[in-house]
């Protein structure tokens, strides 16, 4: 870099060079003015059912990141032009050992975001920590949904604790941060030792596209889907990785075979403009068990799709007012 260059502008500089932030985008973890779209990690695993590590996944979801370039080639949609984009940092954890503790502490960090009116776009961690993120993005009116996985994630308790990877939207719904109406659940699967574990899912209107139907839809069908049940309210979007084929992302920590593909992830998303989103995650990103770095680069590249989302609703969001 020649002294010269703006210091504070990572993407100007060669992508393999410097620390890694999200998408080479300012790294602000103290100075949020102006900042339009956040993106954080949230490195916390503490609520996972089975193999651990994605506490792992911000950073090495920063560090792939860096492959990434400015323009969605399909859409042409150039984040950076639409909105004030920034590495926001992680959202501090004290007390990684309370789960309930460090659910509270994250609802505190993206209540402060929230209240800055920043659009949060997150990187786990496993999918509780989807539950205090709506706890902070959703405390003023209920959300609808489009979330991509291989499970429902409405289960009940597990273990003794209403609060694990596999029940957020549960606990979403009981506590009115999303309207199970408006939400639609993309790519369910996978053995069961019960028949009924998503019940809920059925039992509160929310729509469930297991992955038969997806391929008996297709991608066109399946986005005509959400967008019918989603409409044009306020929505969350969360990406589970393990919604993918463990072909594309075996590095996570509940995989189930027979899922969708990279391409047929990103014509989905591409496919949700339109949608009013106001914020977004890509979690289960579990370093230990993706030694290629191909389930990071992946995540990184779902996220990247996203921050276009976000970007194109706020856009339209300023636009209407
Ligand atoms: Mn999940
Ligand atoms: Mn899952």
């Amino acid at each position: 870099m020649s002294k010269d260059a703006p210091a504070d502008d990572p993407m100007l500089r060669p992508r393999y060079t410097g620390l890694a932030s999200f998408m080479r985008a300012p790294y602000r973890d103290h100075d949020w003015s102006g900042v339009e779209i956040g993106m954080i990690g949230v490195p916390y695993d503490g609520g996972v059912t089975n193999r651990p590590g994605a506490r792992h996944g911000p950073r090495e979801i920063r560090n792939q990141s860096s492959l990434i370039r400015r323009i969605n080639q399909a859409t042409g949609v150039c984040p950076y032009d639409l909105c004030q984009v920034a590495d926001l940092g992680d959202a501090w954890i004290e007390k990684p050992y309370e789960l309930e503790g460090a659910l509270d502490e994250i609802a505190a960090f993206f209540g402060d975001v929230h209240d800055r009116g920043i659009t949060p776009l997150s990187a786990g961690g496993d999918h509780s920590v989807t539950l205090p993120i709506l706890r902070a993005v959703a405390r003023d009116r209920p959300l609808g949904l489009v979330h991509f996985d291989a499970h429902c994630d409405t289960g009940d308790d597990y273990l003794g604790s209403k609060f694990h990877h596999g029940a957020p939207f549960r606990r979403a719904v009981e506590e009115g941060l999303l309207d199970p109406k408006r939400c639609i659940q993309i790519g369910i699967r996978g053995s069961l030792n019960d028949m009924d574990l998503w019940s809920f899912s059925h039992d509160q209107g929310m729509r469930v596209i297991y992955i038969e139907e997806f391929y008996e839809l297709g991608v066109k069908g399946v986005i005509a889907e959400a967008q019918r049940v989603v409409g044009t309210g306020p929505a969350y979007l969360s990406f589970d990785v393990d919604g993918l084929d463990p072909v594309y992302a075996p590095g996570t920590g509940t995989p189930e075979v027979g899922g969708f593909s990279t391409l047929e992830a990103q014509l989905m998303l591409r496919g949700l403009a339109g949608l009013n989103f106001v914020g977004g995650d890509v979690v289960e990103v579990s370093p230990p068990f993706d030694p290629s770095g191909n389930t990071a680069l992946v995540g990184a590249t779902m996220m990247f799709e996203i921050l276009c989302l976000l970007a194109q609703s706020r856009v339209a969001r300023v636009a209407r007012v």
